[in-house]
């Protein structure tokens, strides 16, 4: 393509415009699909990616050439080993596994009039009134007294059951329209209903033959029922309510997908993709997902936690005895990998739309985030900048730039700050997401496969 002297983002549709590209892309878009559909915690998210890395020939004894290390299922590193030194550092990218969503309570389980509800703590940053009146699935885990988990997943199947929350008929919502969003939608009533038949008395004549709690304990007798489970036992679990159903593509074109979980999982997976399918090279290649991003990356399985430098650590002592740790950290070079707000089509006030991500147009960098005055941001050096420019121009490969909504106005984290602690070179790169954060996300089956370019770019570089 012919050089001018204005720029614009191309269009990726238009990059990817022959039959056999297409064809690829939708090929891509159905696995895609598949892996959101099946995936919906960070648990379900990290058990698939280590499937795939070890039926690749990945393993955890980090004298391997292909190495793994999952952290209390919820965190993942792998690295696969090139030519050259490990001295020069990592070729990273660093993607999130957790999704908003709404986590049980300790004590979750409640009886209000005609219903049994487990009360709820939203995880991250959700629109409430987004999770009232639709399917609902749960997922997780039950650890038992003696320790044994069981892992719940139900809601999903067809023929399964999913759960709830109601919302309030429009007749009797006058005053909740006069009010804020954040007066009208609170969280201590995001209660999902779980059950509403009652359990019989023993038949006796007086009131203390009769349940107390009828539903909540009829309830109780169906859960010990089918999973042996008590009132206690929920309090040692994590379960996690999340949009019930299959991702899908959505237009008559098929041109977008629909579905939960696509910040971060699109990344996840075109991370691990690129991963895979990377021609063997010089750099020496590593993914890490994590937890936690979307509550401020602090815990075990954060990117604020030492994991991450601990699996450097760890790779130096077998891949390069005698090359300190700080070393392969400080000459490592990391996309972020978080997807960026897509430009509104009906609030397209919100953005500085020179400078916000277009749905359509390739993955988009953002040389800093934080917020009003760039603070909190880990910005990228325009020379790291300018180097991926030159190898995605030189390969062909569409991207843009971009900033969360106007200045002073949107703003927001990623990881990247915290892999920029370690001096390293890193940069956020990732699709636009459109009705990012709510239970059905949309990405563009274009942005998904140039993203997936991208990434094996960079690795490949
Ligand atoms: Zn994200």
């Amino acid at each position: 393509m012919e050089k001018t002297l204005t720029y614009k983002p191309q269009n990726a549709w238009e990059t990817y415009a022959d039959a056999p590209q297409r064809k690829s892309m939708e090929a891509l878009a159905v696995r895609y699909i598949d892996f959101l559909t099946r995936c919906k915690t960070e648990r379900e998210t990290v058990d698939y990616v280590r499937e795939r890395l070890i039926q690749a020939g990945y393993g955890e004894d980090f004298a391997g050439e292909r190495v793994l290390r999952p952290l209390r299922g919820k965190a993942l590193f792998a690295a696969r080993r090139g030519s050259r030194p490990l001295e020069e550092g990592l070729t990273l990218i660093a993607a999130h596994a957790d999704t908003p969503r709404l986590d049980f309570k300790q004590r979750p389980l409640i009886e209000q009039p005609g219903v049994a509800q487990a009360k709820t703590h939203y995880y991250g940053g959700i629109r409430k009134y987004q999770w009232l009146a639709r399917p609902l699935a749960l997922h997780g885990v039950v650890i038992r007294e003696n320790g044994e988990s069981l892992t719940v997943n139900i809601g999903e199947k067809p023929d399964e059951p999913v759960f709830c929350i109601a919302d309030l008929l429009p007749h009797l919502a006058q005053k909740q329209s006069g009010q804020t969003i954040s007066e009208a939608f609170e969280a201590e009533k995001l209660n999902i209903i779980l059950s509403h038949s009652p359990k019989q008395g023993k038949g006796g004549k007086k009131d203390k033959d009769a349940p107390k709690e009828p539903i909540k304990e009829q309830l109780l007798d169906i859960l010990h029922k089918k999973y042996g489970i008590s009132e206690e036992d929920l309090i040692t679990a994590e379960l996690q309510a999340v949009p019930a159903g299959p991702a899908r593509f959505v237009g008559f074109d098929k041109a977008l997908v629909g579905g939960y979980g696509q910040d971060d999982r699109i990344c996840v997976f075109t991370a691990l993709e690129a991963l895979l399918t990377a021609e063997a090279g010089q750099g020496n290649m590593a993914v890490i997902f994590w937890d936690k991003e979307e509550i401020g990356s602090d815990g075990a399985t954060g990117a604020a936690s030492r994991f991450f430098q601990y699996c450097v650590e760890d790779l130096a002592r077998s891949w390069a005895p005698g090359v300190p740790a700080s070393h392969v950290l400080l000459h490592s070079r990391a996309l972020s990998a978080d997807v960026q707000a897509a430009l509104d089509p009906d609030f397209q006030e919100v953005h500085e739309k020179q400078n916000a991500a277009q749905l359509g147009c390739g993955p988009c960098f953002s040389k800093f985030t934080g917020s009003r005055g760039k603070y909190g941001a880990s910005e990228a050096d325009a020379e790291f900048f300018g180097q991926l420019r030159g190898l995605y121009n030189a390969k062909g490969i569409p991207w843009q730039t971009a900033e969360l909504g106007k200045v002073d106005l949107g703003g927001g984290g990623t990881v990247a700050l915290f892999l920029a602690a370690y001096g390293m070179r890193v940069i956020d790169l990732g699709p636009a997401v459109l009705s990012m954060h709510s239970p059905f996300e949309l990405a563009s089956v274009a942005d998904l496969h140039a993203t997936l370019e991208a990434y094996k770019a960079f690795l490949e570089a």
